[in-house]
C-alpha cells in the first residue's frame, strides 16, 4: 500500500501496542476507582473549561497520555460513591464484547451482516421473554436505547390496535396513549413524535406515593372517548425514573384487556427484576403485558447503550415498519428473525447481545439475581437510614434502588428549603467525593441517589448524610439562602 497513514490506522502491531497499553491503564482505573484509591466519584469540570481543555489537547497534547486522559477527567461509575444516574457500572467482561463488536464492526441490519450476533440475539431475548412468562410465541430483539424501544413499541401497538393504516395514509383522527404523569419523558416524546399531540397524550394522575392512580382510568378513558380521542395503548412503568415507584402491572393489565387496548410496560429500570427472586413481585402482572421495555445498560451491568424490547407476540415484531427496502430484505413467507433491521428502527445497529451472552454465559442467570437484590436491598436500607434521621425527610418509602429525599431545616419555608438542597446538591457536584442527583416532585426539591455499584454499602451512606448536614449547616451559616 502507497499510502502510510493508512497503513499506520489499520497496522495490527500498532493495535496490539495500543490495546495492551489501554487494559493495562483500565485495569489501573478499575483497582483505583471500585478499591477507592481515589477519593472521588467525579472529576467536576464545568463545559467551558472542559472545552478549553480538549481544544489545547488536540493542539498540544501528548497522544501517549490520550486514553489516560479521557478516563480521568470524567465521571467514575465504577466509584461506590457514584450514586447518581441509572447507569451501570459494566462489568469489565462487557469492556471486551464491546472491543468485538468495535472492531469486527458486524452492522446486523440483515443476517448476511452479523450471524454470531443475530443467532445470540434471539438466544437472549428468548431468554428474557421466558422469564417474563411469556410461550414461544414471543419474541424480542435489541435496540439502541429506552427511548427508542419505547417509540418503537408504541408503534407497534398503533399498528397492532388500529384498523387505520396510518404507515401509509397519515393521521386521520385523533388516536392517544394514556401513561402516568411520573412516566419518563420519552414516552411523552416518542407520542408527540408519532403525531399524536399534547390532546393525545392522556396523563393518568398519581395517588400519594406516587403510583399511577388505577381507581380513575375508567373515567379518564370514558371521558377521552366522548372527546373523540381513540385510545389504543397504556404505559405502565416499571418504575418511574424519579421516583423509583412501580405502577400495579396488574391493574393496568386488566383494565387494557377490558378495553382492547396495547398494554406496554416501561421497564427500562426495574424490568430486570424478573431476575430477581425476592423482587420479582415489583413486576407482578408483567406477563399480561403485550410490550416491555429493558435496558441491559441499567440494571444488568451491560455497557451503554444495550436495550430489549420485548413482545407478547412476535407477529407484531415485523409489522410495525412496513416500509420497502427490497435492497435489503427479501419478502419472506416465513418469520425471518434472522433480519434485525425489518424491526428495528435502525438499520445498522452495535452487537450488543454478545454482551449480554456474556454474561449469560461467564456467570449464569443468577448474576442478574445477585445484582438486582443487592441494588433493591441497598436502596431499602438507605431509605430506612433517611427515615431515622431527624435532618431528612424521604419523599416516598422506596420500593428499588432510587431515593429521593431532602434536607429540613425547623422554620424554613418551602423555597428557602428549596434552594437549601439545590445549594447541598451543586456543592457536593464540585467538590465531588459523591455523586448524586436531583429532582423536582410537587413543588419540592429532592436529593436523589440510585444505587448502581454492588459495593456500595451503609458506611459510604453514612458518610454522605454526615457531609450533607455539616455542608448545610455551614451554607445556612452564611446565609446564602434566599428570604
Ligand atoms: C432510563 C429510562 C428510559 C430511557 O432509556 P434510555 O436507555 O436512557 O434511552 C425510559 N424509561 C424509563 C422508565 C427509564 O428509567
Amino acid at each position: 500500500m502507497q499510502n502510510n497513514l493508512l497503513q499506520k490506522v489499520y497496522s495490527p502491531k500498532f493495535f496490539q501496542e495500543k490495546g495492551h497499553q489501554l487494559i493495562n491503564e483500565l485495569t489501573a482505573h478499575l483497582d483505583d476507582k471500585l478499591n477507592e484509591k481515589s477519593e472521588k466519584a467525579i472529576h467536576w469540570n464545568g463545559p467551558e473549561e472542559e472545552l478549553k481543555f480538549w481544544k489545547d489537547f488536540l493542539k498540544n497534547g501528548d497522544e501517549n497520555d490520550l486514553f489516560k486522559t479521557i478516563t480521568e477527567r470524567t465521571t467514575y461509575v465504577h466509584h461506590p460513591k457514584y450514586i447518581g444516574h441509572q447507569v451501570s457500572p459494566a462489568a469489565p467482561i462487557t469492556a471486551l464484547t464491546g472491543m468485538i463488536s468495535s472492531l469486527l464492526n458486524n452492522g446486523m441490519a440483515v443476517y448476511e451482516m452479523g450471524m454470531s450476533p443475530s443467532a445470540i440475539e434471539r438466544v437472549v431475548t428468548d431468554i428474557i421473554c421466558e422469564k417474563i412468562g411469556w410461550d414461544s410465541e414471543a419474541r424480542g430483539f435489541l435496540t439502541s436505547g429506552g427511548t427508542l424501544a419505547n417509540l418503537t413499541a408504541l408503534l407497534a401497538a398503533r399498528k397492532a390496535i388500529l384498523k387505520d393504516d396510518i404507515w401509509n395514509d397519515g393521521l386521520q383522527k385523533s388516536i392517544g396513549i394514556m401513561v402516568s404523569e411520573e412516566a419518563h419523558y420519552c414516552v411523552d416524546r416518542a407520542a408527540r413524535i408519532m403525531g399524536l399531540g399534547e390532546k393525545g397524550i392522556i396523563k393518568i394522575p398519581c395517588t400519594e406515593s406516587f403510583q399511577m392512580d388505577t381507581s380513575v382510568l375508567e373515567e379518564i378513558y370514558r371521558k377521552a372517548t366522548v372527546d373523540g380521542i381513540t385510545i389504543f395503548a397504556i404505559v405502565g412503568s416499571a418504575p418511574s425514573t424519579a421516583t423509583g415507584i412501580f405502577d400495579d402491572l396488574e391493574a393496568i393489565g386488566e383494565f387494557a384487556q377490558n378495553h382492547s387496548l396495547w398494554f406496554h410496560v416501561d421497564g427500562a429500570h426495574g424490568g430486570a427484576g424478573i431476575f430477581s427472586q425476592k423482587y420479582k413481585h415489583t413486576l407482578k402482572g408483567i406477563g399480561g403485558a403485550d410490550s416491555v421495555v429493558i435496558d441491559g445498560h441499567k440494571m444488568m451491568m451491560l455497557p451503554t447503550i444495550t436495550t430489549a424490547l420485548l413482545l407478547k407476540n412476535g407477529v407484531y415484531a415485523n409489522a410495525t415498519f412496513r416500509q420497502k427496502a427490497d435492497y435489503l430484505l427479501t419478502e419472506s413467507d416465513h418469520e425471518d428473525w434472522y433480519n434485525s433491521g425489518k424491526r428495528t428502527f435502525e438499520c445498522t445497529k452495535t452487537m450488543m447481545s454478545i454482551h449480554w451472552f456474556a454474561m449469560l454465559k461467564l456467570y449464569g442467570e443468577e448474576v442478574f439475581d445477585a445484582y438486582v437484590t443487592q441494588l433493591y436491598d441497598r436502596g431499602a436500607e438507605f431509605g430506612g437510614m433517611i427515615e431515622n434521621h431527624p435532618s431528612f425527610l424521604v419523599a416516598v418509602k422506596p420500593m428499588a434502588n432510587i431515593v429521593c429525599f431532602r434536607y429540613t431545616q425547623p422554620g424554613f419555608s418551602q423555597t428557602q428549603l428549596n434552594d437549601l438542597n439545590a445549594k447541598i446538591r451543586q456543592n457536593l457536584l464540585e467538590e465531588g467525593e459523591f455523586y448524586i442527583v436531583q429532582t423536582k416532585l410537587r413543588g419540592w426539591h429532592y436529593l436523589r441517589v440510585t444505587v448502581m455499584n454492588p459495593f456500595t454499602t451503609k458506611h459510604h451512606f453514612q458518610k454522605l448524610l454526615d457531609k450533607i448536614v455539616i455542608m448545610a449547616q455551614q451554607l445556612i451559616g452564611k446565609e446564602t439562602i434566599t428570604y
